[in-house]
């Protein structure tokens, strides 16, 4: 093509753009539907009758690649139970400012305790609130469910409720008082994987 006719080619390339699809999301007005296995925020999950799948065993603190969790367990008692079996995720928190969504965690996770949902809206002003509790992760009570702590299903160990024994809490199951289990209250308790100088000294309180 002869040079003089380049600024018309380019024309030609606008001017075929034009008739094209537009491929321009009019997000956040409209949301489209993520893929079903997307990745996006955690969850705590349950068993049947409430009490938490957590065993605060740290194995997904440790498979992740980011350094974005951080768990604290606990031994439950039978005047405060929070999971069947012995022990109980008494703080858990993901920071999602370094969270990169892989789904290493969920691979450790030995009990099915942590998921991931289809949210994808992260964002948020500050970087404490990018800071999940375990107020924040754990997933609602559902139709036969108590609010964990709790005592265990009547004549059931620990086994049972991962052989899917306990389908939902027994008649008379009420939640137990919370002494010592839970998030820590004041914010100045709240706590955070550990900063790596130089990379995130900012990120963390
Ligand atoms: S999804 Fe990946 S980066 Fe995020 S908390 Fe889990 S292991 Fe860490
Ligand atoms: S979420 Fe799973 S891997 Fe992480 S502490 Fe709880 S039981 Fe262990």
């Amino acid at each position: 093509m002869p040079e003089f006719l380049d600024p018309v080619a380019g024309f030609g390339v606008t001017f075929k753009a034009m008739f094209k699809k537009r491929l321009t999301e009019q997000y956040p007005e409209e949301k489209k539907p993520t893929a079903p296995r997307f990745h996006g925020r955690h969850q705590l999950n349950r068993h049947p009758d409430g009490l938490e799948k957590c065993v605060g065993c740290e194995l997904c603190a440790w498979a992740c690649p980011a350094d974005a969790i951080y768990v604290e367990g606990a031994d439950n008692t039978d005047e405060e139970r929070y999971s069947p079996g012995e022990r109980y995720g008494r703080v858990y928190q993901i920071n999602y400012l370094r969270c990169i969504l892989c789904g290493l965690c969920v691979e450790a996770c030995p009990t099915r305790a942590l998921t991931m949902t289809n949210e994808y809206e992260l964002a948020d002003r500050t970087r404490e609130s990018l800071i999940y509790t375990k107020e924040e992760l754990l997933v609602g009570l559902e139709d036969g469910m108590v609010a964990a702590p709790h005592a265990m299903h009547p004549g059931t160990d620990e086994t049972d409720y991962y052989r899917g024994l306990v389908t939902e809490a027994a008649p008379g199951t009420v939640t137990q008082p919370r002494t010592t289990g839970g998030e820590p209250e004041a914010e100045d308790d709240v706590v955070a994987a550990p900063v790596r100088p130089g990379v995130d000294a900012e990120v963390h309180k």
